[in-house]
């Protein structure tokens, strides 16, 4: 089977015209740890079916995750898809643990990383937790997400400022993967990550799925059982699961 690659010699899987990676946590890692050395911008996203579709919806979002550096197969309906196209996907490199993998690797290259997103109260807490967990890697500035574009200059002065190799955004989707794709370029920074959540579960603020869901893949039921508000942009769910039995092997082509 001929495999589609993305950029730079990354195997990707085309989920209705989005490219994803095949690869898994280990072969992720080692690739980013070159992105980094490279020294050049690479922005990577997360992709879950609700962004699958939301890219298939708005042409704006598209050209977001077509112009990244990397998609990795955050969700677990995103493995599935791959699946039912015939190009399995190694395994989910779930955000959140390709977060801490990268603060593991970065004891190994002594890189500095910026944490932006989230509330005063949990970006401070966050930073004080993954310092405690991974003291070789230094985290050299945190601030919290609420800030409009009249303030995009001042926090990126404040990035390129401490110069970190790695920055991780939590704004939430809609939000983050626009704001990092505007200003790659001018950020100074070789890995921008958005994290969703993630640091609300860092600190302690909301919890992960139980492993009990995250192994029948029901990290989305989850976390719509504790926050019944993501109802809404969930619709998106059952649409994807319908099109991708309709066009099964047809969908790598479709875009
Ligand atoms: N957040 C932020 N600025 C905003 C909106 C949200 O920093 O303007 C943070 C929020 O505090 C949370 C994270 O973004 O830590 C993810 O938010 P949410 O769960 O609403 O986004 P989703 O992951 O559902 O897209």
């Amino acid at each position: 089977m001929i495999e589609n690659t993305h950029g730079s010699g990354v195997p990707t899987v085309s989920i209705f015209g989005i490219p994803v990676s095949k690869w898994g946590m280990r072969d992720t890692v080692n690739h980013l740890r070159e992105a980094v050395e490279s020294g050049k911008p690479h922005q990577i996203i997360t992709a879950n079916p609700i962004m699958v579709m939301a890219a298939l919806e708005d042409p704006a979002y598209n050209v977001i995750m077509q112009e990244a550096e990397l998609i990795v197969p955050d969700g677990a309906g995103v493995v599935w898809a791959a699946k039912k196209a015939g190009e399995p996907i190694e395994e989910r490199v779930p955000g959140i643990e390709l977060l801490h993998e990268l603060m593991k690797e970065g004891q190994r290259q002594g890189w500095k990383v910026y944490l932006l997103g989230s509330t005063k109260e949990v970006i401070q807490e966050t930073a004080l937790r993954l310092t405690e967990q991974y003291p070789g890697t230094a985290i050299v500035g945190a601030r919290d997400g609420y800030f409009g574009p009249d303030q995009d200059q001042e926090v990126i002065d404040g990035i390129r400022a401490v110069s970190p190799h790695l920055l991780f955004v939590a704004r939430g989707a809609d939000t983050q993967e626009p704001w990092i794709h505007k200003h790659k370029h001018s950020l100074g920074v070789p890995l921008m990550m958005g994290v969703g959540g993630s640091f609300d579960v860092i600190s302690g603020k909301t919890k992960r799925a139980p492993k009990a869901f995250q192994k029948l893949r029901l990290e989305w039921l989850y976390r719509l059982l504790s926050e019944p508000s993501r109802l809404p942009r969930m619709a998106a769910l059952p649409k994807f699961a319908v099109r991708v039995l309709r066009e099964g092997e047809n969908l790598k082509k479709s875009s």
